[in-house]
């Protein structure tokens, strides 16, 4: 990425707000979860993101929640609210149905996604003989039914199931050009795999903004699991600064968030002015990130 240095945000931005976040976050499955999520969404809501998005969970499995949770969302702070979609074990008509409820009931952002095989995102991907077969498809497919902001997945370090490079750029270019407006990444730790990522695509003619999709790590041991099932690596030098630390968790929090801004703070050097915030449903270490950003309650 080279952003003139005149062209370049300040990280002492003064208050004016250059930076545009987002912020995901995963439907509830009980009460004490839908507690945990309702205090974050309204601790974050005033930082005014761009919008607040909802996941969701394997296979459908969160269909009627989703959609609860990304219209309550919206009711209730006045945060523009996108739902996520996927495409596992559903056919187009279902899925369509599923688009038309998100119209019905005023979303207007859809993340869309392929999904992953039931058994887990190592195994291989079988398309409902009936459904859509990739995110381009269900991304022509939503453009079809209205005029939704769609958001699609990128992949920093190629998506696992890409065989190369070219493979993986061609498909983030066939899911732009079907209709979406931008990309988000996968979680990432080492900010190189990201800046290469952005050149990649631009020599391919993208230029819709590919927004880093940032994880603060809550709890290292799950953090690793889940960078592990979806082929984010983990860098020797990163685990080495969590090691020993299950035990400890006020250190652990502080080098946390160390790391965190660490990475923000290097994407910002780097002209980046988008970040999509992965919250796990918690709000202190992004609250703090934003701060940093000079991003700061309404
Ligand atoms: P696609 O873009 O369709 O591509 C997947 C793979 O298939 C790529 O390797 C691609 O190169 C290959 N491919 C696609 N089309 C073709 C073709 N025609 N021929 C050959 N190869 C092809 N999962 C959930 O279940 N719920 C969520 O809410 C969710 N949210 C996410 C949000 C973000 C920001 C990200 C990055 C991921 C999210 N995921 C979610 C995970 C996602 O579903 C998986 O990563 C999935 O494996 C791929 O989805 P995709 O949309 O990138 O698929």
């Amino acid at each position: 990425m080279n952003v003139p240095s005149d062209q370049r945000p300040s990280r002492n931005t003064g208050g004016r707000q250059p930076f545009e976040l987002s912020f995901e976050f995963f439907p509830p499955k009980t009460d004490v979860m839908e507690e945990r999520f309702w205090e974050s969404v309204h601790k974050l809501a005033p930082l005014n993101p761009r919008f607040v998005s909802v996941t969701y969970g394997a296979g459908g499995s969160t269909r009627e929640r989703t959609l609860r949770m990304v219209s309550q969302v919206k009711a209730e702070t006045g945060v523009d609210a996108a739902a996520h979609l996927t495409c596992v074990g559903a056919s187009k008509a279902d899925v369509d149905q599923v688009v038309h409820a998100y119209k019905t009931a005023g979303i207007t952002r859809i993340v869309a996604l392929r999904g992953d095989a039931p058994e887990g995102p190592g195994k291989p991907f079988v398309p409902h003989p009936e459904g859509y077969r990739s995110a381009a498809e269900l991304v022509a497919g939503i453009r079809r039914i209205g005029e939704f902001d769609i958001s699609v997945a990128a992949y920093p370090e190629k998506h696992p199931q890409s065989p190369d490079w070219d493979v993986e750029i061609d498909n983030l270019k066939r899911k732009l050009d079907a209709g979406a407006s931008r990309a988000i990444t996968q979680m990432f730790f080492d900010n190189q795999h990201y800046f290469e990522l952005l050149e990649r695509s631009a020599k391919t003619g993208i230029r819709a903004p590919i927004v880093p999709g940032i994880q603060p790590i809550h709890s290292f041991r799950q953090i690793s699991s889940f960078a592990a099932k979806c082929g984010a690596s983990i860098p020797d030098w990163l685990a080495e600064r969590f090691d020993g630390l299950d035990d400890d968790p006020e250190t652990h929090a502080l080098v946390a968030s160390a790391v965190a801004a660490e990475q923000v703070l290097e994407l910002v050097d780097a002209g980046i002015t988008q970040f999509h915030f992965l919250t796990l449903n918690r709000s202190n270490l992004v609250l703090a990130l934003a701060r940093l950003l000079g991003v700061r309650p309404d």
